[in-house]
């Protein structure tokens, strides 16, 4: 199928480099005839971002931290006056202090639990509503990435589990809330991929191993293939799907433990 999202305008936010899960979507839309804009976090990212979003023909490259609300306004009011319209925003963004992100979650501190929720988990409720309210009458899409570390208990995920878990459940309240307008709001739930966040999780590489050897498809998944969920979610495809956490994690969640001949091995 091709052109699914030709004449559609959409903010990928969370770019940080060719690695990045919002790298991969934002390929996979493009391909597909959207409309992009980026954000990136700061000048050091925004060298890195620049040429890729260049790759793919897009001019409109804005700055934007959300702790600081002042930048995440002034990226709506340019979009409001070059498109006037929004039609979709991906919401590809997390943080945690790395010397929380091993050991017991019982000792996270009260002020990296608030940056956390506050980078996390309550951007996407301030991001989602300022693009709901540029969306047409005809409605729009908004998705978010989350990890299977929300439902159950993953080592050294720690705080991000607890953000991630609320990220959720602002999914399906947001579902609610954007759903009389026509705006959809989903969450994929990746399976894990070494990028620059994911690779801040203590000893990522034994427990990503782990989890991409014991899951069904027996091996971890592609920017490719979360691309592809991602065009799924965004366009009309999905037109009856809202408020849904979508998992792309070859299955990993499905498992409660290894098969017996891995437990022998
Ligand atoms: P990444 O490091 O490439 O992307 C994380 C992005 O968050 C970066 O672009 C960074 O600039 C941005 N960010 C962090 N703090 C910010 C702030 N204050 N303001 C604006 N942007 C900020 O890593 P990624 O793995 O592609 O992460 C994207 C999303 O996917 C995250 O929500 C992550 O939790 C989620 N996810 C990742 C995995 C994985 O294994 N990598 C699995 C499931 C979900």
């Amino acid at each position: 199928m091709q052109d699914l999202m030709k004449g559609k305008r959409g903010l990928i936010m969370g770019v940080a480099n060719d690695h990045s899960i919002a790298w991969g979507i934002a390929k996979t839309l493009a391909a597909q005839g959207a409309e992009l804009a980026f954000t990136y976090q700061g000048e050091a990212l925004g060298k890195r971002v620049k040429p890729l979003a260049q790759s793919l023909n897009v001019d409109t490259v804005l700055p934007c931290d959300v702790e600081n609300l002042d930048s995440v306004d002034q990226v709506f009011d340019a979009l409001r006056k070059k498109w006037g319209q929004l039609d979709f925003l991906v919401h590809a963004i997390a943080f945690s202090d790395k010397n929380e992100l091993k050991g017991r979650y019982a000792d996270t501190t009260r002020e990296n639990f608030s940056r956390t929720m506050l980078i996390s988990c309550f951007s996407f409720t301030e991001l989602a509503k300022r693009a709901a309210e540029m969306m047409p009458a005809s409605g729009g899409a908004i998705i978010t990435l989350t990890f299977g570390g929300s439902v159950r208990v993953m080592p050294n995920y720690n705080v991000m589990g607890v953000a991630k878990a609320a990220l959720e459940a602002s999914v399906r309240y947001l579902a609610s809330d954007f759903g009389p307008r026509g705006v959809r709001v989903n969450a994929i739930s990746a399976g894990p991929i070494r990028t620059l966040a994911g690779s801040g999780i203590g000893d990522a590489r034994a427990l990503f191993g782990f989890m991409q050897k014991h899951s069904p498809l027996g091996r971890g998944v592609t920017l490719d293939e979360l691309g592809g969920s991602a065009l799924y979610l965004l366009s009309d495809l999905s037109g009856g799907v809202t408020g849904e956490i979508h998992y792309v994690d070859s299955g990993y969640n499905v498992i409660s433990m290894p098969r017996p001949e891995e437990l022998k091995a």
